[in-house]
């Protein structure tokens, strides 16, 4: 069992690594092969919003996969219904597609957004997006990222997008032509680091958007779910988009993602529009799941105030090892180390059993499960202290 476990060559070679092979999880801990176990502020990339293995997907996925796995997304299911109405109810927007992944949600997103354009817009099609946005790894979804490392990246590129700089009105307003049909981003940029899009950013931008005639689209995949101490991103500048996409946390584990419109943008086709698995009872149910722990009342508030825990604990470890500021919203944060050690720090981390991840070379980013306690916080801490003292330049 563990020969066949360690010889891992069969296996796509498409990141680096570590060698530790995981076999369990709970709540914020994980568990190697060797039964060792880690304090996890990954959390499958801000996906286990509940933890890992928590009770309630645990039973509504196996109560539902007693009574219906899949029934072909050209049907009407149960949990399909319910999940699209507890999503519309909260956002405030009318109809949503439920998808596998962020990307297809973001696939759908620029697609609705096409489609619109081509109804209502005269043929409009292009789409101005964020430099260093993260919108998912179709070839579509990259050409709406602005990742710089992916420039040279599968040419040649989808085309129709234009990019601008974040908090940027006026080179937003300058990029607007005939041929513009959207604007899309992130409410705060995960991938790139946990860089936000300022309030006044997102109003102006909804009043530009309404004023010329464009769709607003949120890619809110990392950010909501009551990852930012709000079930929706957007909620923090209290406007609302016209297209938003949730993945991640939304499943609370499992693929599972959403494109959410309002009713007026909701103009697809039959056939335009579909997916194998789309939709299907299984994950649909982990999904309602998931809506129902994050909505209990005092739920939003606890993600709050751990945030200002993990926050106020950062700012203590930046002070001590001179480190930068404090990044993001609730329970996605960042620590800018003013210096590229982060590689080294999330190895060290992982070695001391803590996981966090460095989407910078000079930042950290922590994406714990929003039900994590107190002590895990504290804990956490603890080991980046003596990381830190290690690992930053004295
Ligand atoms: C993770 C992420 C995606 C892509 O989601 P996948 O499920 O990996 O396809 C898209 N947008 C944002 C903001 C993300 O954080």
């Amino acid at each position: 069992m563990i020969s066949t476990m360690s010889n891992t060559d069969a296996v796509m070679d498409i990141a680096s690594r570590p060698p530790t092979v995981f076999v369990a999880g709970q709540g914020s801990w994980l568990t190697d092969s060797d039964g060792r176990r880690y304090l996890d502020f990954i959390q499958g990339w801000a996906v286990n919003c509940l933890g890992h293995s928590p009770r309630p997907i645990i039973e509504a996925m196996a109560k539902q996969a007693e009574a219906l796995i899949n029934c072909s997304p050209a049907f009407y299911n149960d949990r399909m219904i319910q999940l699209s109405d507890m999503i519309a109810g909260h956002s405030g927007l009318h109809q949503v597609f439920l998808a596998n992944s962020g990307a297809e949600a973001n696939e759908g997103a620029i697609k609705l957004a096409r489609k619109w354009g081509a109804k209502h817009r005269d043929g409009a099609y292009e789409i101005i997006t964020m430099d260093h946005g993260f919108h998912g790894r179709t070839l579509a979804t990259m050409a709406a990222s602005g990742k710089s490392q992916w420039e040279q990246l599968y040419e040649p590129k989808v085309p129709g997008f234009v990019k601008v700089p974040l908090n940027d009105l006026a080179a937003v307003e300058a990029a607007i032509t005939p041929r513009t049909v959207a604007v899309m981003l992130e409410p705060i940029q995960g991938e790139a680091g946990v860089f936000e899009a300022t309030i006044p950013f997102l109003r102006s931008l909804r009043a530009l958007t309404r004023d010329k005639g464009l769709l607003l689209i949120l890619d809110e995949i990392q950010t909501g779910i009551g990852r930012t101490g709000r079930l929706f991103g957007f909620e923090h500048a209290g406007t609302t988009p016209d297209i938003m996409t949730l993945a991640k946390g939304l499943g609370g584990g499992v693929p599972l993602a959403a494109l959410v419109a309002h009713r007026d943008v909701c103009c697809f086709d039959y056939g335009d529009q579909g997916g194998t698995f789309c939709g299907n009872p299984l994950m649909a149910a982990a999904g309602c799941a998931v809506i129902e722990q994050v909505t209990q009342p005092g739920f939003l508030a606890r993600v709050e105030q751990a945030g200002g825990r993990l926050t106020n604990g950062l700012r203590v470890l930046s002070q001590r090892h001179s480190c930068g500021e404090v990044r993001g919203l609730g329970l996605l944060l960042a620590l800018d180390l003013k210096c590229d050690t982060a590689a080294a720090v999330v190895e060290l981390a992982r070695k001391r059993g803590l996981l966090i991840n460095g989407p910078r070379p000079d930042s950290l980013r922590f994406m714990p499960a929003l039900t994590v306690t107190d002590a895990e916080i504290d804990g956490m801490i603890d080991i980046l202290d003596t990381v830190l003292s290690d690992v930053m330049p004295a």
